[in-house]
C-alpha cells in the first residue's frame, strides 16, 4: 500500500462524504464508495464504476481502499485457521478463524502487542507496539479467504480492545450500519479486562455481546495473574455491569482460564459464584495452552469438570470452551505475531 494514501476502507459515510467533497462530487456519492467498499468488497478504487472516470482519478491521487491479503495461512488439524497480516511498524499481528459446525467466526487483533501485560498470554509478553487502525480491524474481516462465510467477530486477538476504543467503535460502527456490513450487533463480542470507562462507553453506544477476562475472584491473586486489576479491580468491572440488562439481546460472559493448582479448586468456584450472583451471565472455563517460560500449568480435565458442575449448582451458567488451534499456536493467549510456524 502506498503510504502516501489515504485508506477508505475502515471510513464511516461521515468521512466519506467528506472524501466525496475533496474531489468534487455530491456528498451523496459517499453511499455509492460505501457499498464499494463493504457490499461489493472491491480492492481497487477504479472498481466503482459508478463514479466518473474523473472522480476515480482525482481519488486516485489521495487514496487507496486500503485492503491488504494475509502474509501468511497456517491451518489447524481441526480446522482452525491463523492469518498473519501486516501490523504496526515492525509487529505484525494475528486473526484466527474458528469454523465450527453452522458458524464460521472471526477472532480479530485490535492492537499490535498489548500495554496490559497479563502474565499467562504471549502478546502481553511482547509488550505494546501500537494500536491498529480501523482499517486494519476491517481489513482483517474482509481480507481472510473465508470472509463471505463469516457468522461472527469476537474481538479477543492481539491487544485489549477497549484500550483502542476511538478505532473500536468506528469498526463496530461499520461492521452494524446498514450502508457497511449490516451485521447485527448479536454477531459481535468484544473481549476485555474492564477498563472502566471506556467499558462504559462500549455499554451506552453499543448493543455487542460482552465478554470479561476475570481468571480469579480473589483480587491479590487476580493482580499476580493481571497487573491490571491494580487499575480495574473486578468488583469495580462487576459493580458497573450489574447497571445494564443482560437478560435479553445482549450477552455478558466471564472468561477464566483454569490453572493447575492456582484457580481450580472449588474454594475458587465458591468465591466466583458469590462474585457474579445475580448477573444475567456465563462463565467459560478455558482450558490453559502451555506456552514457553512459563510455570503454569493448565488445569486436568476431570478438575474443570468438577468446577463446572460446581458453579452449575450454584445457580451460574459455566461451560468448558472447546480448545481449538492449538496446534498453530491460534488459541487463547497464544498470538505472538511471529512467522514461526510452517506455512501450507
Ligand atoms: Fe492483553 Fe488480552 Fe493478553 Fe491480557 S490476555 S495481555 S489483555 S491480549
Amino acid at each position: 500500500m502506498d503510504n502516501n494514501l489515504t485508506p477508505l476502507l475502515g471510513m464511516t459515510l461521515q468521512q466519506l462524504r467528506s472524501v466525496a467533497e475533496s474531489v468534487g462530487l455530491k456528498p451523496f456519492a459517499a453511499k455509492q464508495m460505501a457499498r464499494w467498499l463493504y457490499v461489493a468488497r472491491v480492492t481497487d478504487i477504479d472498481s466503482m464504476t459508478d463514479l466518473s472516470l474523473k472522480a476515480r482519478a482525482a481519488m486516485k491521487k489521495l487514496y487507496t481502499v486500503g485492503r491488504r491479503n494475509p502474509k501468511l495461512e497456517t491451518l489447524s488439524a481441526d480446522g482452525t485457521a491463523k492469518y498473519l497480516f501486516d501490523g504496526v511498524g515492525q509487529r505484525d499481528i494475528e486473526a484466527v478463524m474458528i469454523p465450527d459446525r453452522d458458524r464460521a467466526t472471526i477472532c480479530v487483533s485490535s492492537q499490535a502487542g498489548c500495554r496490559m501485560g497479563c502474565t499467562f498470554c504471549m502478546t502481553g509478553r511482547q509488550g505494546f507496539h501500537g494500536n491498529l487502525s480501523t482499517c486494519d480491524i476491517i481489513n482483517q474481516v474482509l481480507s481472510i479467504p473465508q470472509s463471505a462465510d463469516l457468522t461472527n467477530i469476537v474481538f479477543m486477538g492481539m491487544g485489549e480492545p477497549l484500550d483502542n476504543l476511538d478505532a473500536l467503535l468506528q469498526a463496530i460502527e461499520i461492521l452494524t450500519a446498514t450502508w457497511g456490513l449490516a451485521w447485527s450487533p448479536k454477531r459481535i463480542t468484544v473481549s476485555s479486562i474492564g477498563k472502566l470507562k471506556e467499558l462504559k462507553t462500549l455499554l451506552e453506544v453499543t448493543k455487542v455481546h460482552i465478554a470479561i477476562s476475570l481468571h480469579s475472584p480473589y483480587s491479590a491473586e487476580r493482580r499476580r495473574l493481571m497487573p491490571v486489576e491494580a487499575a480495574y479491580p473486578a468488583v469495580e468491572v462487576i459493580e458497573l455491569l450489574r447497571s445494564y440488562d443482560f437478560a435479553h439481546q445482549r450477552r455478558l460472559s466471564f472468561e477464566y482460564t483454569m490453572w493447575k493448582g492456582v484457580n481450580d479448586d472449588l474454594r475458587h468456584a465458591d468465591s466466583l459464584a458469590r462474585l457474579v450472583k445475580g448477573l444475567d451471565c456465563r462463565v467459560n472455563l478455558i482450558r490453559f495452552h502451555q506456552i514457553p517460560d512459563s510455570d503454569l500449568r493448565p488445569a486436568t480435565t476431570p478438575t474443570m469438570e468438577r468446577f463446572r458442575d460446581r458453579l452449575n449448582d450454584l445457580g451460574i451458567t459455566a461451560t468448558i470452551r472447546a480448545s481449538r488451534g492449538e496446534d498453530i499456536m491460534a488459541a487463547c493467549g497464544m498470538l505472538a505475531g511471529k512467522q514461526e510456524h510452517k506455512t501450507i
